[in-house]
């Protein structure tokens, strides 16, 4: 039987009529940028993560770059953020001018050390009246990214209270946790500003590219619907954005799918713990952490598995649908050569690229399908 990573299909085949609806409404109104469905959106995406707004953009790369902007990062500026996350997150950084310096994570959720976070800071930052400055290069810290990975939000009591002791913002890379709890509270509340990706194959997933920043600072949501739109105030600009709206008819999508997310959630948690069960005896198997003061939604259900790349092989040889996110850890990418970072200076994150896979967990994934998934692991362990 062959079993997909993410069958989208499946999901649309519920709401196609809903979907097919909003495109009809945007080919008779011809509004295709921002739009009433847009702003309608943003009220109800702030609703649901808990924040006084929302600010609907391009896609989720571009939410990171604009939050960046907006906190008021400068050229040269250093970024806190972790190694082992989609490209983006770094490449973001750059794109804004800024440069970014890895934390390890920690080895069982996959996300950011809060430990090692203070720790770097002890060692080489002081509070001046610039801000927190890196003692060695006299560069500012302007800002801690941490990395809401596979869906899970990182500990936020701890890294919020180094950010506090510090007096620097947190920008949350909520691309891959859109509905995620910490405690009570959902990504892209915790931090100064949340940045969320609708690519398709996100939890919650446009017909195409959009992103969303959520924030409670009226200041913070001003400026980013400024720099969104070239950063000015009609034909007045005091300082130069970008354009980076969110499409009506993706926005109108999106709506349609929000009301759904909750339930969809349930359908991944299902199926998370169905896996957590059926690998609780194989040995060779290690199923993910979630801290219990978090509630994840499994964006990725990601394992770390003894003969990684041989289980791979495997699987696809069976036609598994399966992944590694991510095999090469942002700190020895090429293009971050000059950061002067090299092997072995982040090993928990290196130790995760070889070992990670990630297998299918959206929430219409059939029982039969997820059986063969946990047969065919088992199989592999047991030849
Ligand atoms: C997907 C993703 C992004 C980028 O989002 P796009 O909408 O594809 O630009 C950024 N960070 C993380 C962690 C992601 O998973």
């Amino acid at each position: 039987m062959q079993v997909p990573l993410l069958d989208i299909n499946r999901q649309h085949a519920d709401i196609k009529d809903e979907l097919t609806q909003v495109f009809a409404d945007a080919l008779s109104t011809s509004r295709f940028i921002k739009g009433p469905d847009m702003e309608a959106l943003e009220r109800e995406f702030s609703e649901y993560s808990g924040t006084a707004d929302a600010i609907g953009c391009a896609s989720g790369t571009d939410a990171l770059i604009l939050a960046l902007q907006a906190i008021g990062l400068k050229r040269d500026e250093l970024v806190i953020t972790v190694p082992f996350t989609f490209f983006a997150t770094a490449g973001a950084i750059v794109r804004a001018g800024g440069t970014p310096v890895f934390i390890d994570i920690l080895p069982d959720t996959f996300n950011m050390d809060p430990d090692l976070l203070e720790e770097w800071l002890n060692a080489n930052c002081a509070v001046t009246n610039r801000g927190t400055v890196h003692r060695k290069t006299g560069k500012r810290v302007a800002a801690i990214m941490p990395v809401h990975i596979f869906g899970q939000i990182c500990n936020m009591d701890s890294i919020n209270a180094t950010a506090s002791n510090w007096d620097l913002p947190v920008i949350e890379d909520a691309a891959q946790a859109a509905g995620a709890k910490w405690r009570d509270s959902r990504a892209g509340s915790l931090g100064s500003i949340g940045c969320f990706s609708f690519f398709p194959s996100k939890n919650l997933g446009a017909l195409g590219d959009g992103g969303m920043l959520t924030t409670d600072s009226p200041d913070l949501a001003e400026r980013l619907r400024s720099i969104r739109e070239h950063g000015g105030k009609g034909y007045l600009h005091a300082e130069v954005g970008t354009n980076s709206r969110l499409d009506a008819i993706q926005a109108g999508f999106l709506r349609v799918k929000l009301r759904k997310l909750e339930e969809w959630h349930a359908g991944r948690r299902a199926n998370a713990d169905r896996y957590n069960k059926a690998f609780d005896d194989v040995d060779q198997v290690k199923t993910p952490v979630i801290d219990p003061r978090a509630l994840s939604i499994y964006n990725q259900y990601t394992i770390q598995a003894e003969n990684r790349d041989e289980l791979l092989s495997f699987l696809r040889s069976k036609q598994i649908g399966c992944a590694v996110y991510y095999p090469l850890p942002l700190h020895l990418q090429e293009c971050f050569a000059d950061l002067g970072y090299s092997k072995g200076d982040f090993v928990i994150s290196e130790n995760c690229s070889e070992k990670v896979i990630s297998l299918p967990v959206f929430g219409e994934l059939t029982r039969e399908e997820q059986d063969e998934v946990i047969a065919a692991v088992k199989e592999f362990y047991q030849r």
